[in-house]
């Protein structure tokens, strides 16, 4: 099947071609014929990753989990339509975001105030609410086991608070949904990867998002997998680089406090200005046009993402 791409183990990635290709992954985790899908993409997606199972010859009703690492809608907005289409399966979420999988319309309207009511039912979908029954809360230290495959839940904020991140105990690698940045295959350079930090509003956390990463390198994983996308090797490489730039966008949003009716368009200029710069430190293959057309939403969202960090009190 054409996007989706096996990264040996029993993990692979479906592109569900959210807004462009390679910009939102679907992992699917495969072990003695049965399924966990970690995060859902939205619910436009959904037939590309049941038809990727089918690809992998797993039945709607191998599925025993949908995993879901936070519950911001490119993440989470299908889960309530692979859950009705897998019936044994139980969705996993962090504690923080189960009620929200539950009744959606709280988080449908956050999303809503961001993006605008018709932007949000374009881009997203229909977006179905989970029953209670069938869904797990995975705090700190949580572990589910696919078919005796264990996985194990970590709490990751820094990104949302609602964000966990979960190891494989078989391969050490960890899945890391937004927690380990934006890895597009655009950026790679023979072969080399890099990775550039998500702020989107509005629980950015920069201690904590360091933190967070940190955790997961102690632990010297030999891969993880972004939601944006896919699988990136060298995390130690790529961790060093994303604290720096976690730092870079906190000295922008302090050079940016008290800006006024200007700040927005201050915040995006800088962080225009950081990609530029990395893309000449990195040499990354891109013109600045390409680049400023691979990082377009990503430049509004981190941009309010440290308008609502600013406006939180955090940091100064
Ligand atoms: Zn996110």
């Amino acid at each position: 099947m054409q996007g989706l791409y096996p990264y040996g183990h029993g993990i692979s990635a479906v592109d569900v071609l959210y807004e462009r290709e390679r910009l939102n992954a679907v992992h699917l985790l495969v072990e003695r014929g049965r399924a966990a899908i970690i995060d859902s993409g939205t619910a436009h997606g959904v037939p590309r990753v049941l038809a990727a199972l089918e690809s992998l010859r797993v039945a709607p009703s191998d599925v025993d989990y949908v995993v879901l690492t936070h519950v911001h809608l490119d993440h989470a907005g299908g889960a309530g339509q692979l859950m009705a289409r897998c019936p044994n399966a139980v969705l996993t979420v962090h504690p923080r975001g189960a009620r929200h999988m539950i009744d959606p319309r709280r988080l449908l309207a956050a999303t809503v105030r961001i993006y605008g009511e018709e932007t949000t039912r374009r881009v997203y979908g229909e977006v179905l609410p989970v029953a209670a029954g069938r869904v797990l809360e995975t705090p700190e230290g949580a572990r589910i086991s696919l078919a005796g495959r264990a996985l194990q839940f970590f709490d990751a904020p820094g990104h949302a608070r609602h964000q966990v991140v979960l190891r494989d105990a078989l391969t050490g690698h960890f899945f890391a949904g937004d927690t380990f940045g934006l890895s597009y295959r655009e950026l790679d350079r023979d072969g080399r990867q890099f990775s550039f930090p998500t702020t989107s509003p509005s629980q950015f956390d920069p201690p904590a998002l360091k933190r967070s990463i940190r955790r997961m390198l102690a632990l010297e994983p030999q891969a993880i997998y972004v939601t944006h996308f896919g699988q990136v090797r060298d995390p130690l490489r790529l961790g060093a680089d994303l604290c720096r730039l976690i730092d870079a966008h906190v000295a922008i949003a302090e050079r940016c406090r008290g800006a006024g009716a200007q700040r927005n368009a201050l915040l995006r200029k800088g962080i225009a200005e950081l990609l530029r710069e990395e893309s000449r430190r990195q040499e990354w293959p891109l013109s600045d046009d390409e680049l400023m057309r691979v990082f377009a939403i990503d430049v509004d969202l981190n941009a309010q993402g440290l308008e609502a960090w600013l406006d939180s009190g955090a940091g100064g």
